[in-house]
């Protein structure tokens, strides 16, 4: 059995995770290890955050601390994130380590010995006010095919267009100010318009050819456009230094260490379990390597680090390169500077002991072949008519009549439907697993689901409640049938729904050492076992909380940390309404008399209002900026004719007005010597 290595694209230590990175590689890995892992496959799964580049320098300069705070930030975050989601990797590591320091300083000197880099001298953006080279985001100036006045030396955001720091007008530099001047500077490049003529490359093509589409489509038209050599090097201050004579200030470009990331993380992983050699045996030989990555790491991993690998002579090639293409969210890109995402992190807050649901979401719309939306009321419709009502409802019924009839104990016996009902199991069984195989996540969830579908229209047919009453002694085969078929959806939804079928086993009083071809078996409980108590598994999700979060998009908070460079985020100006709109708004001044902490809801305050007309409880969600005793007497301005809404169970009566800036909330102070009750308009 050969050994395999997978890997999830390195998470960039400059922001958190949201739903987009989870769906595009780390939900469709974590599935594919656990399934591999059922299996019995030897198998290592790395990740580990990308803690070099621009972008976090860029950042560290935005919050105005050091590049180590931000990655150290990030790394903390992500890390705790994934694993409070459950992906499992074996190890998490981080580029700022010095085992990969050194790893990829000797990877790059091994093919700087074997004379594999072009050595070119080029004209560079150099800032002689900060006494440093410029990398491309590092210079703004006029964009020569829309004059924006702030153009990117790599790309002008406002009409898209893709630069170099010279075509730019009127350069200058973002570190000073000042107009940079160009000065001669050496870096390495990597000749992939050599490589790619090779014929160790071309036999490796012949490979790509087997891949998912949207890969072999990237991969085939990089080839076609014909590549270019590359720099691997970079003039910048962070980083990995490069290790040749003459390389002073000069570091590794970050997508030349990054995926040796992989390497050095897998070393780690090894070294902790003390066999510091044990590494070799994933990297070498028959060993698979296979990548979960999103559509924009294609050309990195199908194409570069192939060839870094291939050059360098000590590893294998990937196997395969699973890649997703994007997901979108409520009909838009998802967007760290607008805040147009679902943060995982805080998804997990929100949303306590409801993994599996955010889990079985992704998996039912994953991006596999083309861009897909992730949108809140298709969540909730997933959670409550699928999980909750087909799943959820199917166990449920079978395990309350186990109850009711025989005490949870397996009467044991087969109904008249046994044999093809059993037929019908093993079908499924094996699409989910060719599914899984050929990392189609997306249909082997669905086919998981029919089971279940399977188990309720079985019930639904044989009708064992009214079977009870005239022929009892029909329903224990039923009951046996249908708990086998709970047993099944138990271990083959384990890579999909690693909680739920968790909860699942401890119902059915099962223990957790089933192997993915227990699910062949025909009898997986038979008469005499003794189940656990039942408990819902999951339950619905309300309109009032999937309301709330789409509020939430878009909202710039200071909690939500904007990973960008954009700056002052003043929103554009709505539509036009007319007077007649705003006048049937009634917005009082009013006092706040009471105010205490919502509990269990870390957003939200209960306060008390004197709004002239009433003293009313409204709801708000400034918790995370005031403290309740800080805001006793505050004067505020109040909607008091908006529809009353419950929030956490209390009826919220109104609306006060808040202003933002930077992240921070300010009342809006209807004016000094004002009286509660006084009109606003
Ligand atoms: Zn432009």
């Amino acid at each position: 059995m050969s050994k395999k290595l997978i890997t999830a694209a390195l998470p960039y230590a400059n922001g958190p995770i949201h739903i987009g990175h989870v769906a595009g590689c780390y939900l469709p890995a974590d599935i594919y290890t656990r399934f591999e892992r059922m299996r019995g496959e030897d198998l290592v799964f790395v990740c580990g955050s990308d803690e070099h580049g621009v972008a976090i320098t860029m950042k560290a300069r935005k919050e105005g601390v050091t590049p180590q705070e931000v990655v150290d930030k990030y790394n903390a975050q992500i890390s705790d994130a994934f694993e409070r989601f459950g992906i499992r990797f074996d190890h998490f590591s981080r580029t700022s380590r010095p085992i990969h320091h050194k790893t990829a300083q000797e990877f790059f000197r091994k093919l700087y010995d074997k004379g594999l880099f072009i050595e070119k001298e080029t004209d560079q953006y150099y800032d002689e006010e900060a006494g440093q080279f410029l990398a491309d985001r590092y210079i703004v100036g006029t964009c020569p095919v829309c004059s924006n006045e702030n153009a990117y030396g790599d790309q002008c955001e406002k009409c898209g267009s893709t630069l170099s720091p010279t075509d730019l007008i009127n350069p200058k530099s973002a570190l000073s100010g000042s107009a940079p001047v160009l000065k001669k500077a050496v870096n390495w490049f990597l000749p992939m318009d050599q490589i790619a003529e090779s014929p160790a490359f071309k036999e490796y093509a012949k490979r790509v050819e087997g891949w998912k589409s949207n890969v072999k489509g990237q991969f085939k038209s990089w080839l076609n456009e014909g590549l270019q050599p590359r720099a691997m090097t970079r003039d910048l201050d962070w980083g990995i230094p490069v290790p040749v004579e003459g390389a002073e200030g000069k570091v590794l470009y970050v997508w030349f260490d990054a995926p040796i990331g992989y390497i050095s993380a897998t070393k780690e992983y090894f070294e902790q379990q003390g066999n510091p050699d044990g590494w070799k045996a994933y990297w070498e030989g028959d060993a698979e390597l296979i990548h979960f990555i999103g559509k924009d790491n294609i050309v990195f991993h199908s194409i570069i680090f192939p060839m870094m690998l291939m050059e360098h002579g000590d590893f294998v090639l990937p196997t395969n390169v699973p890649a997703n293409e994007f997901l979108n969210l409520e009909g838009n890109k998802l967007s760290t500077s607008r805040n147009w995402a679902v943060w995982l992190h805080e998804y997990l807050d929100e949303f306590p002991g409801k993994n599996d649901e955010l889990r079985y979401t992704l998996t039912s719309i994953a991006p596999e072949t083309k861009d897909s939306d992730f949108t809140w009321k298709d969540y909730q419709l997933k959670v409550n008519s699928e999980l909750v009502a087909i799943l959820g409802n199917f166990v449920n019924r079978v395990m309350v009549l186990m109850q009711k009839y025989y005490e949870g104990q397996v009467p044991g016996g087969v109904s008249e439907r046994h044999t093809e009902l059993l037929a019908e199991q093993a079908k499924q069984t094996a699409q989910i697993t060719k599914l899984l195989e050929s990392y189609r996540f997306r249909d082997a969830q669905s086919e998981w689901m029919n089971m279940a579908r399977l188990g309720n229209k079985f019930l639904a047919d044989l009708e064992p409640w009214k079977l009870w009453k005239t022929e009892p002694e029909k329903v224990a085969g039923i009951l046996t049938d249908a708990l086998n078929i709970c047993a099944r959806l138990a271990i083959l939804g384990e890579p999909f729904l690693p909680e739920t079928t968790q909860k699942l086993k401890q119902q059915l009083g099962l223990s957790d050492k089933f192997t993915w071809a227990d699910a062949g078996k025909a009898e997986l409980m038979g008469a005499g076992h003794q189940l656990g108590a039942p408990f819902l598994l999951f339950t619905n999700i309300d309109d009032e909380i999937i309301e709330k979060q789409i509020a939430k998009l878009g909202q710039m908070t200071e909690a939500q940390n904007t990973p960008t460079e954009e700056t002052n985020p003043i929103a554009p100006q709505k539509a036009e309404i007319v007077y007649d709109d705003f006048a049937k708004m009634d917005i009082r001044a009013g006092i706040i008399l009471e105010a205490v902490k919502v509990p269990k809801a870390d957003k939200l305050l209960q306060l008390t209002v004197d709004t002239g007309l009433d003293k009313r409880t409204i709801v708000s969600g400034i918790a995370e900026h005031f403290n309740p005793e800080d805001i006793i007497g505050q004067r505020v301005s109040v909607l008091v004719n908006l529809a009353p809404r419950k929030l956490r169970g209390i009826e919220s009566q109104g609306m006060i007005l808040m202003t933002e800036t930077d992240g921070k909330l300010f009342f809006v102070d209807p004016g000094e010597g004002t009286t509660a009750g006084s009109g606003i308009s």
